[in-house]
């Protein structure tokens, strides 16, 4: 007899997105060929090939930056704010028109689930465009004077590609500044996609221009002897690489890093809500999240609780196609981030830590990895210190508040923290003495254009969001 539970999925339409065979380059407000070589770009849910794109050369980041100074020179700079304002209004108000389509070719190219594309990413970005074009015109506010630094350098990851853009575009935009911007190489696509919004706002040609490409154009922008800021999102490696390439250069420098945030739990907290914040902390966009709750401090005293809920909540995720709207996990969003997470999976297990994931199956096409816990896990453990970028928790235990302090600020990243108590003195005092950059109480993951994002140690320097973000983009009170 057939069951009328059986799973029925809703997956949502691809035909509102139009994928092009090839694309090119965005420079000076029209797509031109790239002189350089092309790659391809695939859905990581089914690995199919989506597109191929250009992948811009020294020459083309030159000519990306040339037009990016004249429209710096010319229009951009010149312009008052208040008119800024209304292109930066306009692109807010075509992403929300355009939301589904966003939507869809993100979850396409990167493999996140769609009910997050739709719900989280696309939201934000609009949020962050309607933010920024607010401060374009009060700059004189801000306490960081209303000068602008002159032609930016972008370079962001693939784990929240147009919300990374949009974090980058938004701010330098609206302090005045052009912008010279490479997406990831594994997720071009909506990038691409913006820069035709960005022809839909009538957006001067130059101000916006989109390099795709890899490491080696990455390099070529931060290398560019005219470009006046750089601002990265990344591992820490190609940071402190970036660091380097800068050092002695006039110019200024944002770096938003890794991370491995602790989730504390303590044993008043409310439980249920509690297992939903290590769930969204962790398996949210498949763990790739530099901010991810990757480290779980539970109270001993109720670790035992705690972890039957938590194994219990996991076996009920759904993992599986992207463009579902019942997915909650998706696809990892490449070849090598699968292989990377799967060789410190299994040096934690190595190491004596206890693995266990939630029996779900995967399907056979695509890059996946089933959601993952390490119970066990000490201090000097890999899966305890470095990032894994991906759905995999360690577990750590503690007895008293210090215990937990001195845990969670026992990393080299400091990017954000949760923690989860009935106590609002104790969530004050926590808050106060985390290394973190943000800290969540009673809740994770939440972001929202006015709050100021960013890191401690080697998470990076800089803010992001807020006031704060726009510290990045101006010359300060006194030039
Ligand atoms: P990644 O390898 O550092 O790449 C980031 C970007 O830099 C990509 O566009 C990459 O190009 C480019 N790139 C690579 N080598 C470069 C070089 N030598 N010079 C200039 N650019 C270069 O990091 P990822 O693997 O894409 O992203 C994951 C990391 O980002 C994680 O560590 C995560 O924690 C961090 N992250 C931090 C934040 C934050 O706000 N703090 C947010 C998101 C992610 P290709 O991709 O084409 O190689
Ligand atoms: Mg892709």
């Amino acid at each position: 007899m057939s069951n009328i539970f059986e799973y029925a999925p809703a997956p949502e339409s691809r035909a509102i997105v139009d994928i092009k065979p090839s694309y090119g380059l965005f420079i000076d407000g029209e797509f031109v060929d790239g002189t350089g070589k092309a790659f391809k770009t695939i859905n990581p849910a089914t690995e199919e090939v989506l597109a191929e794109v250009a992948e811009a050369s020294d020459a083309d980041v030159d000519a990306a930056v040339k037009a990016a100074r004249r429209a710096y020179t010319r229009v951009w700079s010149r312009m008052s704010g208040a008119e800024r304002a209304k292109y930066l209004y306009r692109i807010a108000r075509i992403i929300q028109e355009r939301g589904r389509e966003l939507a869809v070719l993100e979850s396409i190219d990167n493999g996140k689930p769609i009910k997050e594309s739709r719900d989280v990413d696309i939201p934000v970005v609009a949020a962050h465009f309607f933010y920024y074009a607010g401060w374009a015109d009060k700059l004189e506010h801000s306490g960081y004077g209303s000068t602008p630094l002159g032609v930016a350098g972008q370079i962001i990851p693939w784990n929240f590609p147009l919300l990374m853009l949009a974090w980058k575009i938004a701010p330098a935009l609206a302090c005045g500044n052009t912008v010279v911007l490479k997406p990831a190489e594994t997720t071009p696509l909506t990038a691409l996609l913006f820069a035709e919004i960005c022809q839909q706002a009538d957006l001067p040609p130059g101000v916006v221009n989109i390099v795709t490409g890899a490491g080696e154009t990455g390099r070529a922008i931060v290398s560019h002897p005219d470009v006046d800021k750089v601002a990265f999102t990344g591992s820490t490696d190609v940071g402190k690489a970036i660091a380097r390439a800068v050092a002695g250069t006039d110019k200024k420098v944002t770096l938003e890093l890794g991370g491995k945030a602790a989730n504390i739990v303590f044993d008043d907290a409310p439980l249920d809500q509690a297992i939903e914040g290590i769930v969204n902390g962790i398996f949210f966009n498949q763990g790739h999240v530099c901010c991810a709750g990757s480290r779980l401090l539970v109270q001993e005293s109720v670790a035992d609780e705690v972890m039957e809920r938590l194994k219990r909540r996991m076996a009920t995720l759904r993992v599986g196609d992207p463009l579902d709207k019942n997915t909650d996990v998706g696809a990892i969003n490449s070849a090598e981030q699968l292989a990377k997470i799967r060789e410190l999976s299994d040096i934690g297990e190595a190491e004596g830590a206890e693995r266990w994931s939630a029996p779900c199956e995967l399907p056979s096409n695509g890059y996946w990895f089933a959601p993952t816990v390490f119970t066990g896990v000490s201090q000097a453990h890999r899966i305890a210190r470095e990032e894994i970028f991906g759905p995999v928790l360690s577990v750590l235990t503690f007895r008293t508040p210090s215990e937990a302090i001195e845990k969670a600020n026992n990393t080299p990243f400091g990017l954000s923290a949760g923690v989860w108590t009935d106590k609002g003195s104790r969530i004050l005092s926590m808050a106060n003495r985390l290394r973190a950059g943000v800290v969540w109480a009673n809740t994770f993951n939440k972001f929202d254009p006015t709050s100021p994002f960013g890191g401690y140690k080697e998470s990076g320097y800089g803010r992001e969001g807020g006031r704060h973000g726009l510290e990045g983009y101006l010359k300060g009170e006194d030039s």
